[in-house]
C-alpha cells in the first residue's frame, strides 16, 4: 500500500546523503516522499549535533509534530495509518533513551549507523501501534554495528546531475571542540570497489559531478579493488589500500563523469599525493574546503588540531604550486576557550594571507562530553559576537572580490537546479560559484538542465554570479578563467 514519507534534514552534506539513502531503504516498503509533514505517514527528523542548542531545536520541532500526530489520531480516519515520528542523525545518537523519555510520542530513535535497519524498525513500530494510537512506540537503535550499514543498503538511485557519495565516516582526530568522534564513531573507509560501483550507478542515473563525502574525507584508506592483500594502490600505498588520490584517479576514468569534488578535509591528511592529484586529474575541480579553524598556534594546540598555522600555509602554497587557480574555503571557530585578542588577530592575519573564495564561521559552542567543554577561560558571548562580525566582514570582502574577478569571463557551468523562471537555470562553476543563467527561451533552458554549458559572466553578487549562454562568435573569444 502506498505510504508517504517526509524527511526534514539538518546539518551537513553527509546528512543529505543519509536522507537520500533512508528514502532508498524505505522505497521497497511503498514509501514515497512528500513535501510537508502534514501529508506524511512517517516523518523523520535527520538531526545534527555539531553546534548550539541542537537538541533543544529538535525537541521544539518534535512538539509541533506531536500536535500533528495527535490531530491525526483524533481525526480517527480508518483508511489512514497513525502518523509515525522518527528521529535520526547525531542528536538521536547522543540522546538515545533520553529522547523517548522526554518525548514519549516518538516512535523511532536511530543513529547514523543503523538506518539500514529502518524496515525492521518500522515493521516493529507498526505491529505495536494498534493499541496505542497517538502514543509512541519508542524503538531505539543507536548501536555502532560491526558490519557497516553500506553492505545492507540497496543500490543507489539517481540523484540528478550532481550527486553525493559517502566514502568515509566517523573520525579519529578528536579535535577538542568536536562531537563527531562520539556521535559518528571511529573512522571507517568504504572499500574502493564499492565506491566505484556506486559512482557508476550514479553516473548511469545522470550524474556529471560527484562529491565524495566524509567527516574527514581525506583520511580515506579503503581496501583496494584487488583486496586487502592485493598489490598497493597508486602513490606507494601499501597493504592493498587506496588513499583518496588513487580513488579519485580511478573515478575520473568513468565515462560521463566530468567533475569530482571531496569534502570535508583535515589539513593533517592533505598528503603529497593528494596535493599532486590537483595538478594531475582534470576532473578534480579547482576548489577545496580545507578548514583551519584558527590562525593562532596556541589555539590550534588547544583545539588539538595537530598542526600549526605555518603547516597550513605551506599546504596552501603547495596546492597553489600544483593547481594555480585553486579556490579555497575554510571553517573558522571564534571564541574557543582561552582565545585572546592576539589569537583572534592571528586568525585575521591568516585569512588575509590565504585569500579565501568563501568560508564558514561559527561562534564556539560547548558540546557536552568534549574536552573543550571542560576548559576554563570561556570567552563571553558578547566578545564572540564582536569577533565573529569582524571575521565575517573580512571573509565577505574576500568573497566579493573573488567573485568580481569572474565578470566578463566564460566558464563551464553544470546546470543542476531550476531557476527563478522557466527561461532560467542554476548551476555550479568549477570554483563552486552558484551561477544563475537566463537562456532566453524555456526550451533552451530545459536543454541545458543536467548538462555542462559554457556561459559568460555578466555580474557578480556576494553569493552568486549572473550569466548568459555563450553563443556563436562569443564562443571564439572564450578564455580560460584564472583566479
Ligand atoms: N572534519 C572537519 C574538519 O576537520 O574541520 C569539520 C567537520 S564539522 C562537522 C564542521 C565544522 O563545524 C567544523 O569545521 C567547525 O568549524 C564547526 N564546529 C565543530 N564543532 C564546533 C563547536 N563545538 N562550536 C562551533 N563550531 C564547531
Ligand atoms: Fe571533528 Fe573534523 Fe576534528 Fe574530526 S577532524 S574531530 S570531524 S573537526
Amino acid at each position: 500500500m502506498a505510504k508517504t514519507l517526509h524527511i526534514k534534514n539538518y546539518g551537513c552534506q553527509m546528512n543529505v546523503y543519509d536522507a537520500i539513502r533512508m528514502s532508498d531503504v524505505l522505497e521497497p516498503l511503498g514509501y514515497r516522499q512528500v513535501d510537508t509533514p502534514e501529508d506524511a505517514d512517517l516523518v523523520i527528523l535527520n538531526t545534527c549535533h555539531i553546534r548550539e542548542k541542537a537538541a533543544e531545536k529538535v525537541y521544539s520541532e518534535l512538539g509541533r509534530l506531536r500536535t500533528l500526530k495527535q490531530d491525526r489520531a483524533d481525526g480517527g480516519s480508518e483508511d489512514r495509518a497513525p502518523m509515525m515520528i522518527g528521529v535520526a542523525g547525531c542528536v538521536a545518537q547522543a540522546e538515545g533513551a533520553e529522547m523517548v523519555r522526554r518525548a514519549p510520542y516518538v516512535d523511532l530513535v536511530f543513529g547514523p549507523q543503523t538506518y539500514h535497519r529502518l524496515p525492521e524498525m518500522v515493521a516493529r513500530a507498526t505491529r505495536e501501534s494498534s493499541q496505542k494510537r497517538g502514543a509512541g512506540r519508542g524503538i531505539i537503535d543507536t548501536d555502532f554495528p560491526i558490519e557497516p550499514k553500506f553492505d545492507f543498503l540497496p543500490d543507489a538511485k539517481s540523484q540528478g546531475a550532481s550527486a553525493f557519495l559517502t566514502i568515509q565516516e566517523g573520525c579519529d582526530r578528536f579535535c577538542a571542540f568536536c562531537v563527531v568522534p562520539y556521535t559518528r564513531g571511529a573512522e571507517y573507509s568504504r572499500p574502493a570497489a564499492d565506491v566505484i560501483a556506486e559512482a557508476r550507478l550514479l553516473v548511469a542515473g545522470g550524474a556529471r559531478e560527484i562529491t565524495l563525502l566524509g567527516q574527514n574525507v581525506n583520511a580515506y584508506h579503503g581496501t583496494s579493488p584487488s583486496g586487502p592483500s592485493g598489490p598497493s594502490g597508486q602513490s606507494g600505498q601499501s597493504g592493498g589500500e587506496w588513499r583518496l588520490a588513487a580513488l579519485a584517479a580511478e573515478l575520473a576514468g568513468i565515462d560521463g563523469l566530468e567533475r569530482i569534488r571531496y569534502t570535508t578535509s583535515h589539513p593533517r591528511d592533505m598528503t603529497p599525493d593528494l596535493i599532486a592529484a590537483h595538478g594531475e586529474i582534470d576532473a578534480l575541480m579547482p576548489y577545496l574546503h580545507l578548514p583551519v579553524q584558527s590562525g593562532s598556534d596556541d589555539m590550534l594546540a588547544a583545539m588539538n588540531r595537530q598542526h600549526t598555522a605555518d603547516d597550513y600555509l605551506n599546504i596552501i602554497d603547495a596546492l597553489r604550486a600544483t593547481c594555480p587557480d585553486i579556490a579555497l574555503s575554510s571553517d573558522f571557530i571564534v571564541g574557543h576557550p582561552g582565545e585572546t585578542d592576539a589569537d583572534f588577530e592571528a586568525t585575521l592575519d591568516l585569512i588575509r594571507n590565504v585569500g579565501y573564495a568563501q568560508a564558514y564561521s561559527f561562534k564556539y559552542s560547548p558540546r557536552p562530553g568534549t574536552p573543550a567543554a571542560a576548559m576554563e577561560d570561556a570567552v563571553s558571548e558578547e566578545l564572540k559576537s564582536e569577533r565573529l562580525a569582524r571575521l565575517q566582514t573580512l571573509l565577505n570582502e574576500q568573497q566579493i572580490s573573488f567573485n568580481e574577478t569572474f565578470v566578463g569571463r566564460s566558464l563551464p557551468v553544470l546546470f543542476d537546479r531550476p531557476g527563478r523562471s522557466d527561461t532560467q537555470r542554476a548551476g555550479r562553476s568549477p570554483w563552486m560559484h552558484s551561477v544563475h543563467a537566463d537562456f532566453g527561451t524555456a526550451a533552451e533552458a530545459a536543454a541545458a538542465f543536467g548538462r555542462t554549458v559554457d556561459v559568460r559572466i555578466l555580474s557578480a553578487h556576494p553569493n552568486s554570479l549572473a550569466a548568459s549562454p555563450v553563443r556563436g562568435s562569443d564562443a571564439a573569444q572564450q578564455e580560460p578563467a584564472t583566479v
